[in-house]
């Protein structure tokens, strides 16, 4: 896959009783990559994307930086579904 700067990145799934994203989550440069998000029409009918990306306030990013990043308990469930190192690639 390739992702910029992959040095320290993390595939996550990220859900609720809602909606089921998956992100990949650039711990070093604290970014947040929206792959796929259930939730995705009702924010584009709502025009909260910005080009087409998740805002920094969308709760799919919000709790894939709480859980990879700041290391808080994020408010939606986090399965970590793949730890992308730099080396192993
Ligand atoms: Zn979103």
């Amino acid at each position: 896959m390739d992702i910029d700067g992959l040095d320290n990145a993390v595939n996550l799934m990220v859900s609720s009783k809602r909606m089921v994203a998956k992100v990949i989550v650039n711990v070093n440069q604290r970014s947040v990559r929206m792959i796929s998000c259930t939730n995705l029409d009702v924010c584009f009918s709502n025009r909260v994307l910005l080009n087409g990306a998740c805002p920094p306030y969308c709760p799919v990013i919000v709790a894939a930086k709480d859980y990879a990043i700041w290391k808080r308990k994020p408010k939606m469930n986090v399965e970590e579904l793949e730890r992308l190192d730099g080396d192993n690639n």
